[in-house]
């Protein structure tokens, strides 16, 4: 199959295992669909005085085992197939990670980069305007994910509150600290696929120390993973990249120096004291550890067959295709998968959440703790499947997942 749709490539990854789990096909017909889908054009006065008109999506993918949480993603390659993949592997992920959350996703067809500071909060408020309705702490509560930021969450926060005529901070989350934003949200996404990755090397018998590790995309996920990858686990992070190219250094990249030198220039290409690298050649590099941390796709069956990495953590969602699964499983590559791998950045949402319902904020020392637990049991249980049923982590983490949303949906009475 070399198909690139995104939300064929999650229903492939379900009938998978769904094969496996023997569910009936009334269940499967009802888990490779999103439960509801919400499209709408929202019309935003630009700087200029002319009226451009965005197309919106909100897609509740299924709310069985509690309300739906996804992130909104605002790129000028948004369609409605990659917010229902996103929504579909939001569903999965929360359940990997047992909090009791449904899966959704939502997002904006547009391109931040070229819309000035208030333009984007027009667009922000816009968007609640129109997908307002269907939101709620109680029923579909957003994040950030690709190019949106706490401060694009703040704005939707208080246009939700302005809507229902009170505060309303449980209605989305990632928002900033002085909004009811949660400690450790900002680095939570990396900080978990951290977390897993040692355990993956606990199990693969790796000394990380001794390490050395490459990250694709420069942004929240790859920033921190670059941070943390050196911090928590002693790696040498010899190779970054954002969409203009990648850097490499043999000795290390300096983890402030770089994001400094990002900050300043808009790119990490061309800082001093590297050798520049492609995207393609930075993927296929001898490192201990890969960390995808940009966008779909990019590793394929073109490609697979050269990852010379002994563990790849997904941070990114769906950077790796079903064709490019076989081939890393067969040449031994350790996939922790995407819905795994970056559910820490939901998992302290759902902390966000909880903390805003009560009004009461816990201690960043509390939330890496009780991140650390999250990600280490849904570790363990992927990893005791995979070894049970024989099969690659991705299938293993489907089984865990897709099984826990079948036995709600059933004591629902919905299938
Ligand atoms: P971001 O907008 O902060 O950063 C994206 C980065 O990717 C940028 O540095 C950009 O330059 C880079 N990029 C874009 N196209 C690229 C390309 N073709 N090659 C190399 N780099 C490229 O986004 P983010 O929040 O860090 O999200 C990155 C990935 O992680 C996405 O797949 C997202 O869905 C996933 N994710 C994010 C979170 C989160 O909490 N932020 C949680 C779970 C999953």
């Amino acid at each position: 199959m070399s198909e690139q749709n995104p939300f064929k490539i999650a229903q492939w990854q379900f009938d998978e295992a769904a094969e496996i789990l023997g569910l009936d096909a009334g269940t499967r017909a009802f888990l490779r669909e999103p439960m509801r889908e919400l499209v709408v054009t929202i019309p935003v006065r630009m700087d200029d005085g002319n009226i451009k008109v965005f197309k919106g999506y909100r897609i509740q993918y299924n709310d069985s085992r509690g309300p739906c949480k996804g992130g909104l993603r605002w790129h000028p390659d948004e369609t409605i197939d990659t917010v229902r993949a996103l929504a579909a592997w939001m569903t999965w992920k929360t359940s990997v990670v047992d909090i009791p959350l449904g899966g959704g996703k939502g997002g904006v067809t547009c391109n931040p980069k070229e819309m000035s500071l208030n333009e984007q909060e027009r667009l922000a408020r816009g968007y609640i305007r129109a997908v307002g309705r269907i939101l709620g702490e109680k029923t579909d509560v957003p994040a950030p994910d690709v190019y949106t930021t706490p401060q694009i969450m703040a704005w939707m926060m208080d246009e939700y509150s302005v809507l229902r005529g009170h505060n309303e901070p449980g209605v989305i989350t990632g928002k900033p600290l002085a909004l009811g934003g949660s400690a450790g949200r900002d680095d939570a996404t990396a900080r978990g696929g951290i977390y897993v990755t040692r355990e993956a090397a606990k199990v693969l018998g790796i000394d990380l120390q001794k390490g050395t590790a490459a990250v694709q995309g420069y942004g929240n996920a790859g920033q921190f993973a670059h941070k943390l990858a050196h911090e928590i686990l002693g790696l040498t992070v010899v190779a970054v990249s954002d969409s203009k190219g990648g850097i490499y250094n043999a000795n290390g990249l300096n983890f402030e120096a770089t994001l400094q030198y990002k900050q300043e220039t808009g790119s990490v290409i061309g800082m001093p004291g590297t050798t520049p690298i492609s995207n393609e050649s930075l993927l296929e590099s001898e490192v201990t550890v890969l960390f995808p941390a940009a966008l779909e796709n990019i590793i394929t069956d073109k490609n697979a067959g050269n990852i010379k990495a002994k563990i790849s953590t997904e941070l990114a969602n769906g950077p790796t295709t079903p064709e490019a699964d076989k081939i890393l499983y067969e040449n031994g590559v350790f996939v922790i998968p995407d819905f795994l791998a970056n559910a820490g950045g939901v998992t302290v949402s759902y902390f966000e959440q909880v903390q805003n319902s009560y009004g009461y904020y816990w201690p960043l020392e509390t939330v890496h703790v009780r991140l650390d637990e999250k990600m280490t049991h849904a570790f363990q249980a992927v990893h005791q499947m995979a070894q049970t049923k024989k099969v690659h982590n991705r299938l293993a983490a489907y089984l865990v997942a897709v099984g826990r949303v079948v036995e709600s949906s059933k004591l629902r009475g919905w299938i």
